[in-house]
Order: C-alpha cells, then sequence, then structure tokens
C-alpha cells in the first residue's frame, strides 16, 4: 500500500478488546472502583451483541457480585430453569439420565436461559451508565508495542476502505491507535490478538494445548403448546459415532423460543465429516423432532468455544496487559458455560489494574491477576471438571462420559484418582488421511426442519464489503492442494459451518475459492486446518454476522 498518513491517537487508563461478557464485566468493575478510571471498549460487531452466539443458560454467580441489584432491575435475563434433562441418544430411542447420578456441579437450578447477545447489550448500557466508551464497529487489528521496553501499549483499529488489492478506495480512513495503561484482551475463544500474545510472550509454554469445540445454534420460534418455558435438554451420542466427542443443548425460553445447538469437538478424526451436517441430523430424532413441527427458524449462527479447562490455561498477564474470558480459555465443558467465568475473569483484571493505575504504575504486569485466579471461583470451577475432557477423548464417549461423570463425583469430594491428566495433540493434528477414512452420506435437507448452509447463513445477516483484502489468510496455497486436498479431502468445506471454502473444478484441476463474505467469524478455520495454514483475521470493522438475539 502507498505511503499512509500517521494513526492518530487516543490515550486512555485502560483499553478493552471486545464487548463480550468479559471485557464489559470489567469495564463495569473498573468504573465501580474508580469513575475516574477512563476505560475504553472496541467492538467489531456493528453493534455490541452482533457477534456473540452462546446457548445459553447461565450461571449468575458472576452477575451476583458484579451487579448485586439486577434481580429487582427490567433485564433480559427472564427465564429461570425448572427442568433439567440430559439424554444418552441413540439411533431412534433415548434414554434420560437420572438428575441424582449426574454430579451436582452439573445442575442448572437456579440458573437462567438467555440470549446471551441481549444480555451483553444490557450490560454495554450499564458500562456506558458508568461513563465507559463503547465503539462498536471497530475491530482491533494490532497491537501497539512500546518500542523501548516491549511492553503492550494499545492496539490499533483497521483502516476502513481498503480494496481487493490492498490499495485505498475513496472511502478509505485510516485506523486510530487507542493507547493504554493497560489493555484487557477479551476477544472470546482463538482470539486473533490474543494468539499473537500467546506467541510472543510464550504464555502458553508449559501448560496443555488449548482444545476446542464448534458450536453451531438456531433460533426458533415454536407453537405455543409444544413450549416448556425453562425446559433446558442435553445430549450426547447419536448422531455421532463413539469415536467423535460433542453433544446437543435444548433451551425454552421467553416467548415460545427455543435455542437449538450442537458442539463437536474439533479433535474429530474423520476428514469428511461435517459438524454442520451432524447439527441438522440431530433435529430429525425422535426426541426433539416434534419440538419443531410447524415452527418457524428465526436465526443461524455458529462460534468455536474452548475445551481445554484448567491445564490449557496460559499464562495471563504480560507486560502492559492481560488474557480475559474465554480469549484465555475459561470455558467449563461440562456445564457448557463459560459466561460467568468471563465475567469472573474480567472483574479479577480489572480489580488488578485498578490497584495498579492507584499506585501510578503502568505497563507492567498485572501479577496480581495472574496470581488469583487459581483460587478464585474460576479455578475451583474448572479445577472439579479438569479430567472430563481428556477423559472423553481417551475413551470415548460412551465410556469417557462414564469415567468422566465418576471423576466429577469424586472432585465434588476433593479428590481424584486420574491427578490431572493431559490432553494430548492440538486439534489441527488430529486429522487422518483422508484414506484411510470413511466418506459420511449425509442426508439432504428437507427446507423445514433440516437446511443447507447458504439459506442458513442468510439467517445471521452476515455482511462484509466486498471490496476489501480476503481476511481469511492462506499462507501457502500450494500446501493447501498438495496436502488440504489431496491428503485430507478438502476437510474445510466441511468443518466451515457457513460454506466459505470450495474445491472448484477448473481448467481440470481444482482450485481453492474462498467465499469470505460468508464468514460468520466463528474461527474454525484457524483452529482445524491441518497444516495451520489458514489464518483468520479481523475483516473491515462491523462486518461479519449480525445476530438479533443469539
Ligand atoms: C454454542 C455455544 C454455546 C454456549 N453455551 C453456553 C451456555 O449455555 N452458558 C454459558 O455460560 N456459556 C456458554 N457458552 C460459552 C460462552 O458463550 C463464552 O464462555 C462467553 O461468551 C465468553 O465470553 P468472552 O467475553 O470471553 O468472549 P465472547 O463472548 O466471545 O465475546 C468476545 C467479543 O469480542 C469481540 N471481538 C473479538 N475480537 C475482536 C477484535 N479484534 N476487535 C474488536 N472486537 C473483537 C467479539 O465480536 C465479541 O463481541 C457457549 C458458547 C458457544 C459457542
Ligand atoms: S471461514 Fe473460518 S471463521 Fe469464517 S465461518 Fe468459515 S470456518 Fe468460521
Amino acid at each position: 500500500m502507498a505511503d499512509l498518513p500517521a494513526r492518530e491517537a487516543m490515550e486512555f487508563d485502560v483499553v478493552i478488546v471486545g464487548a463480550g461478557p468479559s471485557g464489559l464485566a470489567s469495564a463495569i468493575r473498573l468504573k465501580q472502583i474508580n469513575p475516574d478510571i477512563s476505560v475504553v471498549v472496541v467492538e467489531k460487531g456493528s453493534e455490541v451483541g452482533a457477534h456473540i452466539l452462546s446457548g445459553a443458560v447461565i450461571d449468575p454467580v458472576a452477575l451476583d457480585r458484579l451487579l448485586p441489584d439486577w434481580r429487582s432491575e427490567d433485564t433480559p435475563i427472564k427465564t429461570k430453569v425448572t427442568d433439567d434433562r440430559f439424554y444418552w441418544l441413540g439411533t431412534s430411542g433415548a434414554v434420560r439420565l437420572p438428575n441424582f447420578a449426574l454430579p451436582p456441579l452439573m445442575g442448572n437450578h437456579g440458573n437462567f436461559i438467555v440470549s446471551l447477545g441481549n444480555v451483553c447489550r444490557w450490560l454495554a448500557g450499564k458500562a456506558e451508565a458508568l461513563g465507559v466508551e463503547i465503539y462498536p464497529g471497530f475491530a482491533a487489528t494490532e497491537v501497539l508495542f512500546d518500542e523501548a521496553s516491549g511492553a503492550v501499549a494499545g492496539v490499533a483499529t483497521g483502516d476502513m476502505g481498503v480494496g481487493k488489492n490492498g490499495e485505498p478506495k475513496d472511502n478509505f480512513t485510516r485506523g486510530m491507535e487507542l493507547r493504554a495503561k493497560y489493555t484487557l484482551f477479551g476477544e472470546g475463544a482463538r482470539g486473533n490478538l490474543g494468539k499473537q500474545l500467546i506467541a510472543r510472550f510464550g504464555l502458553a509454554q508449559g501448560c496443555e494445548p488449548q482444545k476446542f469445540g464448534l458450536g453451531l445454534k438456531e433460533l426458533w420460534q415454536i407453537k405455543p403448546d409444544k413450549h416448556r418455558a425453562g425446559l433446558v435438554q442435553h445430549s450426547f451420542g447419536w448422531p455421532l459415532g463413539n469415536a467423535t466427542g460433542g453433544g446437543s443443548f435444548l433451551y425454552h425460553f421467553d416467548e415460545d423460543l427455543v435455542s437449538v445447538g450442537f458442539v463437536v469437538y474439533l479433535n474429530y478424526t474423520n476428514p469428511y465429516l461435517s459438524p454442520f451436517d451432524e447439527f441438522q441430523r440431530f433435529k430429525t430424532h425422535p426426541l426433539v423432532r416434534d419440538t419443531f413441527a410447524e415452527g418457524k427458524r428465526l436465526a443461524y449462527g455458529a462460534r468455536a468455544l474452548t475445551e481445554g479447562g484448567y491445564q490449557s490455561v496460559p499464562k495471563l498477564s504480560f507486560p502492559g496487559g492481560v488474557l480475559i474470558g474465554c480469549d484465555a480459555g475459561f470455558m467449563n465443558v461440562p456445564r457448557i458455560k463459560g459466561s460467568h467465568n468471563a465475567m469472573f475473569s474480567g472483574m479479577l483484571a480489572a480489580e488488578a489494574a485498578a490497584a495498579a493505575l492507584g499506585e501510578g504504575r503502568s505497563h507492567d504486569e498485572l501479577a496480581a491477576y495472574e496470581a488469583s485466579w487459581r483460587s478464585s471461583p474460576i479455578g475451583k470451577d474448572l479445577w472439579k471438571v479438569r479430567n472430563a475432557k481428556p477423559l472423553w477423548s481417551k475413551l470415548g464417549t460412551f465410556a469417557g462420559v462414564t469415567f468422566g461423570g465418576f471423576d466429577m463425583w469424586t472432585n465434588t469430594f476433593g479428590f481424584s484418582l486420574f491427578g490431572t491428566l493431559k490432553h494430548g495433540k492440538p486439534d489441527y493434528a488430529t486429522l487422518k488421511p483422508a484414506a484411510q477414512c470413511t466418506p459420511i452420506a449425509y442426508p439432504k435437507p428437507d427446507g423445514k426442519l433440516t437446511f443447507d448452509r447458504l439459506s442458513s447463513v442468510f439467517l445471521s445477516n452476515t455482511n462484509h464489503e466486498e471490496d476489501q483484502p480476503v481476511h481469511l489468510r492462506v499462507a501457502d496455497l500450494g500446501e493447501q492442494k498438495t496436502s488440504e486436498h489431496d491428503v485430507f479431502a478438502g476437510p474445510s468445506a466441511r468443518y466451515c459451518p457457513a460454506g466459505v471454502y470450495e474445491w472448484v473444478e477448473e481448467g481440470g484441476s481444482p482450485k481453492y475459492v474462498i467465499n469470505a463474505q460468508n464468514c460468520v467469524h466463528c474461527k474454525t478455520c484457524d483452529i482445524k486446518d491441518p497444516n495451520q495454514n489458514i489464518t483468520w483475521v479481523p475483516p473491515e470493522g462491523g462486518g461479519g454476522p449480525n445476530y438479533p438475539n443469539m
């Protein structure tokens, strides 16, 4: 690109990347502690909540601490869990596991069914009322470093109005530098800047690789006579085979709304597997299919979630900044809950930052945050379930869930027979060559209960400026052909839940096509590409899905 004008810079005490539960909780906590601390939050979605996709059954434990009076206010947290069911699914039958057999930590009574996007919108209002500046539509694309000390000094937002060819267009606007004494990174699972910081500061040294799942979700308006407000239903088993981890969720909430979703663990081995099609198949199971009869699908989306838990949490602090929420990997996988830990971590980071600012410090390590998480509610929550995911991976779903359940029970009483198990390989290294695997024939969608990718992406309201550089960066197109295509039979066309990747025949040879405008920012390609050849980078701010209430 031609020589660019210098970026304008703004100075703050604290810059927060991402208006998810972690970022917003930290912003609110900072202002609660000291209203004079200047705080800005940048959010790549067109508005707060536009890129939030979650189940979501939330454990209000962190919210109770952050905003103790929330229950007496008008909030989007309305449906209390009243019925909590867990099923093992076979091809046509289902066995309900009795609630008394489940470890108490798996219980959902006292929790609430929500749209996490709407909760974030509400939290953003709270933050703004306290004086936090929130800039939606601005992606942080670059970490700024202090040249002399190497400490993180803030972030820069991306330039707007850059063409496909990388050259400025007529509407070109230079990004902004948001400089801060401390920068909190709350980008969620597989944050792009978080990934760079983990590598630069060696934050993951000595811990297990982070593990991930891909969560797909639809929001349905169903017939009132089928709605059971407060019903929470989870399953494992069919349609996945015993060797592939994952499961479903189905939550009845608000006025005749149902959130239905499916998570596939990204350590699966068969490159022919399509998480999207597994989700569509799941909805046809006799246990759930009637729920959707004569109903209307309102929204669709997908997002990766972290699954490594306790042993995969990297070092959180580095000079000038910290990782919070799922950027650090605080998701509790067996509970499928991360929003409470995201909020707790935002609060802990805020408390450490406020204390440091109070002492006149800046750009150093917030060691108090790093030191506090293991003994905090986050550490206690994750410690008890630390062996569940490794047991599922090693033993397969049936034995893994049995032994994982047993281990969570013993952990309830303070001990484990397994110690702390390792995860093994990172998810990108688990695919087998296609020649060793059997192709999977998925049924055709019927357009009523099951759908194809493109009509689904339409319901995510995804929109990107078309004339901009492709934000899915393939480092080596040659390797994509010789390995991704020739050895693994092009798994990106199947794992991408938005139909972004295609191998098409052109002049007798396969050509890799990237329909970047469809991308729902789930980050799966960045995680699962077998050669780590694809990097997701933030597109022009405001681009991506526009989830109304996911
Ligand atoms: C399918 C699914 C089901 C789940 N179910 C539950 C559940 O039932 N209960 C529960 O508690 N948890 C659940 N979770 C987990 C929960 O959603 C996460 O733990 C939680 O959202 C993490 O919060 P966060 O603030 O760390 O990140 P996110 O919620 O991911 O928020 C990150 C925000 O940062 C923004 N952002 C990212 N990068 C940038 C950038 N470079 N510049 C600017 N903005 C950026 C994003 O747009 C987003 O708004 C589920 C997750 C999934 C995917
Ligand atoms: S291109 Fe990558 S990040 Fe975008 S939707 Fe597909 S898998 Fe997800």
